[in-house]
């Protein structure tokens, strides 16, 4: 037997008890007549303590002992003169009677505390060192408790956890595929599943009801910031139900994980159209942990020689309750912040309300006292606010106000990571054009159901921008953590959808052919979802990053650092799937 206790089980209680311990030696400390150690496991430390007096030659091997060094220590549990309050077994140390190095270590590369003094690409190359530190081990943690919350409910409420292929066949709608060459099959690749949309679909066709999956997802993406090519969803479909069954369902889902995780009640989840969260907020993902709704102005700020206003479609800012006081240097420094390329904003005007009633702005030259009071009380702006506006066509200037609103909360202080404001967004628009290839894509995916009250619209094509989805996403503190629709299940209007989206009968049958035969079979109604596991995770811990609730993950350029993929393969491999790799 290898141990009898963890590092992190020993008490007062335990006093007397001879025991036996292993794991990784934190540090030592060596003071002449004693020499300390910390030894660690996944549990705890637990302190083993060396007398020079009673076991010298105990205490030089204790000395010897070298960082990460696996030992095994047996010994009797005793009272510490000295007290740690700090850790849950510092009450208590081990007189140890015997050491055994069971595998000496290497000096790690970074120091494997809590704040490490590795930066982040040594820890990524080392990333298996990385995870014996507290903070990273205790996301992954949290990401299993989650997991099993996550499986749990569902299994309560008769969803079946099945499993969908990873070599599948690949379609261009969406991101682009990862693909894997077929050897079997030269010239000939499948992809691997960007989401496992169309077999989830395919389940209800065969009756399943419910299903849900904690599946791995493939996206072949220009890496943003914080985007993983392999992440995680959990994925979900159900039959016989509309859109008010899922969203009652999946919010108990979030309730139920803000509920165990956080101590947090909440009731029935805000919901709030896309249409109306562009317009209050800028985005449709909006951060309502915090107010500062957008105020548009663009009515009263006309006609009073300011051209830029008055040649804009939309004037629109946002009240920063109490930051009338804000300096000229703080004023700059926003306005360097709008003007950003990645905001993007021609300028900022700024209307402070000082404290004494008198109204202070950076468009004096154009607005006397009356104008600026009447854009105060336009913007519900009062004693000490300070106003930030911002101007140009709608879109555009929404989502520049957007950047600006989420700022300014940050500076603030009002996205406490602690706090959690869930909310329903939902009738998303159903298409949404692009200038590029001058067509209209699927906002969500092509088998998306369109609102019914708008389907007729479909016949329009000049209307075909303002028909509305029967889809809906789930924000948390400014992140999309999931997001689903009602699906179309009539083989006539899912063709009307694929014209709709520039496919021929031929091109669809081609990638949809299956889907398409399978509905000819009875199709159920059905509806589903998928959240972001890895993105849920970091959410709930307030973190920013989704890679630290990864175990293994890639780095901003597709890399795994540690194991150093991709990489090239051998010509033997290559000729055998009969792929020549072209020489630039
Ligand atoms: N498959 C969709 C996605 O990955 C989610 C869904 O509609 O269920 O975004």
């Amino acid at each position: 037997m290898y141990r009898t206790n963890t590092c992190g089980e020993l008490r007062l209680a335990n006093l007397g008890q001879t025991v036996t311990l292993a794991g990784w030696v934190q540090r030592s400390r060596d003071l002449g007549g004693m020499t300390f150690v910390d030894l660690r496991d996944r549990y705890g430390i637990t302190q083993l303590a060396f007398n020079m007096e009673t076991d010298a030659a105990l205490c030089e091997q204790a000395r010897r002992l070298g960082r990460e060094y696996v030992i095994q220590a047996t010994g009797k549990v005793i009272e510490r003169s000295s007290k740690n309050s700090k850790i849950p077994t510092g009450d208590i140390e081990l007189e140890v009677a015997e050491l055994t190095v069971l595998n000496e270590a290497k000096t790690p590369p970074f120091t494997i505390e809590d704040q490490s003094d590795g930066g982040d690409d040594l820890r990524m190359r080392y990333r298996y060192l990385d995870l014996r530190r507290n903070p990273v081990r205790q996301n992954l943690e949290l990401r299993h408790r989650m997991a099993m919350l996550v499986r749990n409910y569902l299994s309560d409420r008769d969803f079946l956890e099945i499993e969908t292929p990873m070599l599948i066949k690949s379609t261009p709608e969406g991101a682009r595929d990862f693909v894997v060459p077929s050897r079997m099959n030269p010239g000939e690749f499948y992809a691997l599943p960007q989401s496992p949309q169309q077999y989830k679909q395919l389940l209800m066709v065969s009756g399943m009801d419910r299903y849900f999956q904690i599946v791995r997802c493939f996206r072949d993406e220009d890496l943003r910031a914080d985007r993983q090519p392999e992440f995680t969803q959990i994925d979900c479909e159900m039959s016989f139900v509309d859109q008010e069954d899922v969203l009652q369902m999946f919010e108990g889902l979030i309730r139920h994980l803000l509920h165990e995780l956080k101590g947090l009640e909440f009731g029935p989840f805000q919901r709030i159209t896309w249409h109306d969260a562009m317009r209050r907020f800028g985005s449709d993902k909006p951060d309502l942990r915090f107010g500062m709704e957008f105020q548009e102005v663009t009515d009263v700020v006309k006609g009073h020689g300011f051209s830029l206003f008055d040649n804009s479609e939309l004037v629109v800012g946002i009240v920063a309750e109490g930051c009338a006081e804000y300096t000229r240097k703080q004023l700059d420094a926003l306005t360097d912040f709008v003007k950003r390329p990645q905001v993007g904003a021609g300028g900022m005007v700024y209307i402070k309300c000082n404290a004494d009633g008198t109204l202070k702005s950076s468009v004096d030259k154009f607005y006397d006292a009356e104008a600026l009071k009447q854009i105060a009380d336009k913007m519900g702006a009062k004693a000490g606010d300070l106003m930030l506006i911002l101007c140009g066509p709608a879109m555009k200037t929404r989502t520049q106000l957007c950047a600006l609103r989420l700022e300014v909360g940050q500076q603030l202080g009002l996205r406490d990571p602690q706090k959690f404001a869930p909310l329903w967004v939902v009738d998303f628009p159903l298409l949404e054009w692009d200038e590029e290839t001058q067509r209209f894509y699927a906002m969500h995916h092509p088998f998306t159901a369109p609102k019914p009250e708008d389907e007729a619209l479909l016949a329009d094509p000049g209307r075909w921008g303002d028909i509305r989805a029967n889809a809906y996403d789930m924000v948390l503190n400014g992140n999309e953590v999931g997001g689903g629709s009602i699906r179309i299940h009539d083989r006539t209007l899912q063709n009307q959808m694929f014209h709709t989206l520039g496919f021929t009968d031929e091109s669809a049958a081609e990638q949809f052919g299956f889907l398409m035969d399978a509905f000819t079979y009875g199709a159920p109604p059905h509806a589903g979802l998928a959240f972001g596991f890895d993105r849920l995770c970091s959410v709930f811990s307030g973190a920013d990053s989704i890679r630290d609730f990864i175990a293994f993950p890639k780095n901003n350029s597709g890399r795994d650092v540690m194991s150093g993929s991709p990489s090239p393969i051998a010509q033997e491999q290559l000729d055998e799937l009969q792929i020549a790799i072209k020489k630039s």
